[in-house]
């Protein structure tokens, strides 16, 4: 390790690996390596590795990675990785709930039905944590994360952390503008009062759903593309005749369009030439211009 690595290592209580692949970390189930990866221990052990990280290693996070491409050339610097850490989930005043970032969506759900909370239902379905949903604006089913947010925590690379309000961001359809180097470690959900086993049966609907529509059970990232306006990008790439189009060891799902699945051998060089081709394809044939949702990160 060089000399800020062994620095860190012997001051942090999580795991901090060197050369790991970041496969094991996406749902993709591919790409290259993280030069570090850091999984804090709790949010003391995250402040004081910030704190001792020199200002100029870059620095990336990623939560259950349901919504990120690493190509294969890995990622510079250390990718922390909140699954798993940062798993603090209580109601702090009735139906106002307080996540940490690496509490799962699902999770999220489950816990603020079952006190009788109503609105984040729709998070059942999102494979991702609070803090990937959060710097995703993830929905589905007419549900949005940042409806519900009253206030966020963030940290900063001198592992100080702020509570902000929902003024202090830009926040739009799957996309959310964040101050300069903070990451989000905690969501406050304001909820309504909702009837407990009416919002768990609603819950089960919602996954039933899902099923019936998504490719479930496979390597994928979800909805490739965002919709654009007015329209639906997996009904475009259909009326494109572009399902079950393939590349390597990628293809576009024959049950959902906007789904690319990595059929277990796709590098992600395969995964985004799919990507870009698809796109080509459907600027070419409607004149409209998908706009990727997936976050593609890494060395070519
Ligand atoms: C089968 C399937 C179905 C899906 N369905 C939906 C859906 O219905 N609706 C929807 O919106 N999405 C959906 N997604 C996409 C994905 O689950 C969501 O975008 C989810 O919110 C991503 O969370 P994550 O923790 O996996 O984020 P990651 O993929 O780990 O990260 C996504 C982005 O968020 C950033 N990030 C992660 N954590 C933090 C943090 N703590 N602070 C700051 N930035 C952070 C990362 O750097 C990256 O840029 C689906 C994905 C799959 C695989």
């Amino acid at each position: 390790m060089t000399d800020f690595a062994s620095a860190i290592a012997a001051i942090v209580r999580g795991k901090f690996l060197k050369s790991e692949s970041l496969s094991h970390y996406t749902s993709w189930r591919t790409g290259g390596v993280a030069d570090y990866l850091f999984i804090p221990a709790d949010l003391d052990d995250l402040a004081n590795f910030l704190k001792q990280l020199p200002k100029t290693i870059p620095l990336t996070w990623l939560g259950l990675g349901s919504n990120t491409l690493v190509r294969d050339g890995g990622v510079e610097g250390v990718v922390v990785v909140t699954q798993g850490a940062l798993n603090k989930l209580t109601e702090t005043k009735p139906h106002l709930i307080r996540a940490e970032a690496g509490i799962s969506a699902a999770q999220l759900a489950r816990f603020s039905a079952r006190l009788g909370s109503a609105g984040l239902e729709f998070m059942a379905g999102i494979p991702g944590t609070v803090g990937g949903a959060l710097a995703m604006n993830a929905g589905c089913f007419g549900g949005e994360t940042w409806k519900f947010v009253q206030s966020v925590e963030t940290i900063n690379r001198e592992g100080e952390i702020k509570v902000r309000p929902l003024s202090d961001f830009q926040v739009s359809y799957r996309h959310v503008v964040r101050p300069n180097e903070e990451w989000f470690v905690a969501g406050n959900f304001s909820l309504v009062p909702g009837d407990k086993e009416k919002l768990l049966n609603d819950i089960r609907e919602l996954l039933e759903k899902r099923n019936h529509s998504q490719p479930t059970g496979t390597a994928n990232c979800g909805s490739v593309f965002r919709n654009p306006p007015g329209n639906f990008a997996g009904r475009l790439i259909e009326e494109c005749g572009l399902k079950g189009k393939n590349q390597g060891g990628a293809h576009v799902s024959e049950k959902h369009a906007n789904f690319i699945i990595n059929e277990g051998h796709a590098t992600a060089a395969d995964i985004e030439s799919l990507i870009q081709e698809v796109r080509a394809i459907v600027q070419e044939k409607t004149g409209i211009q998908l706009t990727p949702e997936v976050c593609i990160i890494g060395r070519q």
